[in-house]
């Protein structure tokens, strides 16, 4: 069965896009740990992110990094952090994260954000993204 994300990157669930390009997506996290914490993930459908290989790991490590900058340029924080987990999606995912204190990376408390705070937000990042 296709995984959440795949739904996703099919159009069959909605998101708030942030980046695309023809192998990678980025988008909101819908519970997020702050604002703008955002997920990048491939279109191909891996569970595990060492499992993609080689090429596609590093092309999606240099998409998340122009995601990061992106985020660092409309977000206030005092940095992005980068995390991967998978325990909750089996669809190889790169979290980055504003962060101003280590809260923010704890993936306990959680911010609640209107649609037009997501809304606002995915459209700030992506106005920086610069392939
Ligand atoms: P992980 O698999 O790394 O443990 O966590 C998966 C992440 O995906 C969680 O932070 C969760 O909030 C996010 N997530 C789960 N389902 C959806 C969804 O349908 N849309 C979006 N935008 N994020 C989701």
């Amino acid at each position: 069965m296709a995984t959440i994300f795949t739904k996703i990157i099919n159009g069959d669930i909605p998101c708030y896009k942030v980046a695309e390009t023809d192998d990678f997506l980025a988008f909101l996290d819908i519970n997020p740990n702050a604002k703008g914490h955002t997920l990048c993930i491939p279109k191909v459908e891996i569970d595990k992110v060492f499992d993609l290989d080689k090429e596609s790991y590093k092309n999606l490590m240099e998409f998340s990094r122009t995601v990061a900058i992106a985020i660092q340029k409309s977000v206030p924080c005092k940095r992005v952090g980068m995390t991967v987990i998978g325990l909750e999606v089996p669809h190889a995912h790169v979290h980055l994260i504003p962060l101003n204190s280590m809260e923010d990376a704890r993936f306990i408390s959680k911010e609640k954000l209107t649609s037009g705070a997501f809304e606002a937000t995915a459209k700030a990042i992506s106005s920086h993204i610069n392939f």
